[in-house]
C-alpha cells in the first residue's frame, strides 16, 4: 500500500518505521521547521503544501491508499487540512494522537486555553521554564517583569530578550537532568503544552518534586477523525490486510 504520514514526531517515525518493515510504501512529510530533523524510515517529503486542498490534490495526484496525520497535537492548521485532504481524496484519516498527561494527585497545575491567557497569569517576579515552541513565546516575552529559560531543539532564530536565557535539547529528556535544569536556573514556574508521551514528561515529574507550579496549554480541539492513541492501533486502523 501507499501510505503518505503527515510527521515531524517521534510517534510519526516509529510508525513509518514499522509500515516500510511491512513492505508498505511510506512517504513522510515534515514542515521543515528543524534544519537536521530524525529522518524517518521511507521516502521523506519537506516543506508544506499550500493548504488542505494543496495537501488534497497532492494525495489525490501521487495516488495515495492511505492517510495518516501523526503530527503533533498542537499543529492544529496541520490537523484541518489532514482532514480538508481526506475528504477530498476519499480517505479515511487516521490520526495517531498520543493520550495528555494527567496531572499527579499532588501536583499543582493550572490550566489556560492559550499562551496568553498562561502568560498573564505569571506573577510579577516569576523566572518560568518555557518548553512551548518558538511559536507561542511572543505573549511570555512580552512580561517584562518576569524572566525565562526558553528550551528548544534550534535556537530561535532572532535572539532573545534580556530577560530570556536559550538552551537548546533534544528529547528524550530524563528526570535527574530536568531537576538539576529547574534547580540550577533558579525556575519558579514550568509552562508546557500537554503533549503525552514519554520523551518529555520528567519535566512535569522534576518540576513535581521540587513543588513547582505547572501552567499547562490546554490541547486545541480537533476536528473530527478516527483517532488512535498507539501506533498498534494505528496500523490496525489502516486496515491493510
Ligand atoms: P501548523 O501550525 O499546524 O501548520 C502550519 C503549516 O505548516 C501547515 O499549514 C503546513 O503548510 C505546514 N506543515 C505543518 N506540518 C506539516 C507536515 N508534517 N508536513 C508538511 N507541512 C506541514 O504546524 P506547527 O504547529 O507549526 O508544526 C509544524 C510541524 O512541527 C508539524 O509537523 C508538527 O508535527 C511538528 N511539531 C509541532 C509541535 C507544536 O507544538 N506545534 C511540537 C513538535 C513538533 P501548508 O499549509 O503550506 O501545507
Amino acid at each position: 500500500m501507499k501510505i503518505l504520514i503527515l510527521g515531524g514526531t517521534e510517534d510519526a517515525r516509529q510508525l513509518a518505521e514499522r509500515l516500510v518493515a511491512m513492505g508498505h510504501a511510506v512517504t513522510t512529510s515534515l514542515a521543515g521547521r528543524t534544519s537536521e530533523p530524525l529522518m524517518p524510515a521511507g521516502e521523506v517529503r519537506i516543506g508544506g503544501f499550500g493548504g488542505g486542498e494543496g495537501l488534497g490534490k497532492f494525495v489525490i495526484k501521487s495516488e495515495f491508499d492511505r492517510l495518516v496525520d501523526a503530527t503533533h497535537p498542537y499543529a492544529e492548521e496541520m490537523h484541518a487540512n489532514a482532514v480538508q485532504a481526506a475528504q477530498m481524496a476519499g480517505l479515511r484519516l487516521v490520526r495517531l494522537v498520543r493520550p495528555e498527561w494527567t496531572e499527579p494527585q499532588y501536583a499543582f497545575w493550572k490550566h489556560f486555553p492559550t499562551a496568553e491567557a498562561a502568560a498573564a497569569a505569571l506573577p510579577k517576579g516569576a523566572r518560568a521554564f518555557l518548553t512551548v515552541g518558538h511559536r507561542t513565546l511572543a505573549p511570555y516575552l512580552a512580561r517584562k517583569d518576569c524572566s525565562f529559560v526558553v528550551r528548544s531543539i534550534e535556537p530561535p532564530e532572532k535572539p532573545l530578550p534580556i530577560h530570556a536565557t536559550s538552551i537548546t535539547g533534544r528529547p528524550p529528556f530524563y528526570l535527574g537532568g530536568e531537576t538539576e535544569l529547574l534547580e540550577s536556573q533558579g525556575i519558579t514556574h514550568l509552562v508546557s503544552k500537554n503533549s503525552g508521551g514519554a520523551q518529555t514528561e520528567a519535566k512535569l515529574q522534576a518540576a513535581h518534586q521540587l513543588g513547582l507550579p505547572v501552567f499547562m496549554i490546554d490541547r486545541p480541539v480537533l476536528p473530527p477523525a478516527h483517532d488512535v492513541p498507539t501506533i498498534g492501533q494505528a496500523i490496525a486502523a489502516l486496515r491493510l490486510v
